[in-house]
């Protein structure tokens, strides 16, 4: 069954009536009235808002969001990522659906799929030879758009951070380097401007100002001022001055600055975001690398084994550092603690006792969920400077640098709260442990490791 969305009637639909079901209908909404599952739809015709929003609405569709779908003009927009190409003639399409139906059949785990992720690997599964491109929009706060994640998410996450997570996770790979650019560092914004301002005052009202140096009694000044009626006289001693490199020459100070009066050879540079409008040194902007990516081997493997789940993946915006920098900034910090008194930290464990029995309570996507919104609450505890790691999937460990006991008590309580979200959404089966200490209760012979084994064994 092959569905014809198209505003007028047309014939294109005739040409294939021969090898396959043909239905016609105007729009999305008289699609979902059944929601006949076709082998592939068409969009006909080049009325952008049109095609665009029905396009929109397939890859957004719960159910048919990676059906294969074409178009009959080639549209200049990022919808054409979205597109698998221009309908092909009825025997090339004929071969297409069948390639798609065989790679459909050899994805595992279906019911799966449900998350973002799951989707995009279903997506990319079912195109071995998709790549992921970024699409150029100047008008975009960042210049660039990933169509295909914002279909494939919702509309509900930021590209970038996504593609982030999705490469930490090596789920896809970059293709090739498209640009790099550098963004705003409060907004990410990319559109910024770059201003001349005077190093002493920061007064945007300066001007290159041609100067004179003279030799007789070394006054430096704007030339307009050494100028007498068409000759050049010193206005501080009066000499005639004649030949430039005997008499005078011209002094490195070119700009001059209105508001202060300073002068000087290079102003500085301020950086001024478009968006949030907030000022910025050069050298604080963010460097964002833009590239094209593709499914990885392991994201082929997980496809092929239906392993979508690594649950771990849940706990991944917390930006964990590796056990080995953990361990040794741990270390660190203890020798700090023993030998200045007013060095204070905590360290905080979240053990998750119970994880596996609860993806045969739930679905792998439910639990999932749960606690990726569970990640991003804690994410939000956590201040800049706070480290996080993991030492088996289910055990987390926060470094929490200048937190007294009165500070970790706290910090525990905001913890507790967000754990009573995700008890009530486990229908409270999940079985979590905590495990806290202050610098100030430590033994002066454990060293770091010692002491993650010893709080881990506490908690068994
Ligand atoms: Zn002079
Ligand atoms: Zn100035
Ligand atoms: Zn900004």
């Amino acid at each position: 069954m092959l569905i014809f969305f198209s505003q007028e009637t047309s014939n294109i639909p005739e040409l294939y009536k021969i090898p396959f079901d043909v239905q016609q209908l105007s729009d999305f909404a008289e699609w979902e009235k059944n929601r006949i599952v076709p082998s592939a739809f068409v969009i006909e015709g080049n009325d952008h808002p049109y095609v665009s929003s029905i396009l929109g609405k397939i890859r957004r569709d719960s159910e048919v969001f990676a059906s294969l779908c074409f178009s009959t003009v080639l549209l200049p927009s990022s919808d054409n990522s979205l597109f698998d190409g221009i309908l092909p003639p009825p025997l090339e399409l004929q071969k297409q659906i069948e390639a798609a139906q065989d790679l459909s059949r050899s994805l595992k785990g279906k019911d799966n799929y449900l998350t973002h992720q799951g989707r995009l690997i279903n997506y990319l599964w079912l195109r071995p030879n998709y790549i992921v491109q970024p699409w150029h929009e100047w008008k975009n706060p960042r210049f660039y758009r990933y169509p295909l994640l914002e279909a494939m998410s919702l509309d509900q996450s930021d590209s970038f951070e996504w593609l982030r997570n999705l490469a930490n996770s090596k789920i896809l790979e970059p293709v090739s380097l498209l640009d790099r650019q550098r963004e705003c560092m409060y907004c990410r914004s990319s559109h910024l401007s770059f201003v001349d301002i005077c190093p002493n005052c920061s007064s945007i009202d300066i001007k290159l100002q041609p100067s004179l140096h003279c030799f007789t009694c070394g006054c430096v000044d704007a030339q307009d001022k050494f100028m007498h009626s068409g000759t050049l006289v010193c206005p501080k001693c009066h000499t005639h001055l004649r030949h430039i490199g005997s008499d005078y020459d011209r002094p490195l100070e070119n700009y001059s600055c209105h508001a202060c009066h300073h002068a000087f050879v290079e102003g500085d540079v301020q950086v001024r975001c478009a968006i949030c409008e907030k000022d910025m040194n050069p050298n604080e902007l963010i460097l964002n690398e833009i590239h094209s990516w593709r499914l990885s081997d392991k994201g082929r493997t997980i496809a092929f084994r239906g392993e979508v789940f690594d649950l771990s993946s849940g706990f991944n915006q917390l930006d964990f550092i590796s056990r080995e920098l953990f361990i040794h900034d741990l270390d660190w910090m203890m020798v700090m603690a023993r030998r200045y008194p007013n060095i204070n930290f905590s360290l905080f464990g979240i053990y998750f006792a119970n994880l596996p029995d609860l993806v045969e309570l739930f679905n792998h996507a439910r639990l999932l969920q749960m606690l990726e919104s569970f990640a991003q609450r804690l994410r939000n505890l956590l201040r800049t400077p706070d480290l996080s790691t993991r030492t088996a999937e289910n055990m987390l460990w926060l470094l929490l640098p200048n937190t007294d006991e009165q500070g970790l008590m706290g910090f525990q309580k905001r913890i507790e709260k967000s754990m009573d979200m995700l008890l009530e959404e486990s229908e409270y089966k999940l079985d979590f442990r905590f495990i806290t200490v202050n610098s100030q209760k430590l033994s002066n012979k454990e060293n770091a490791e010692l002491l993650l084994a010893r709080l881990f064994g506490e908690l068994l």
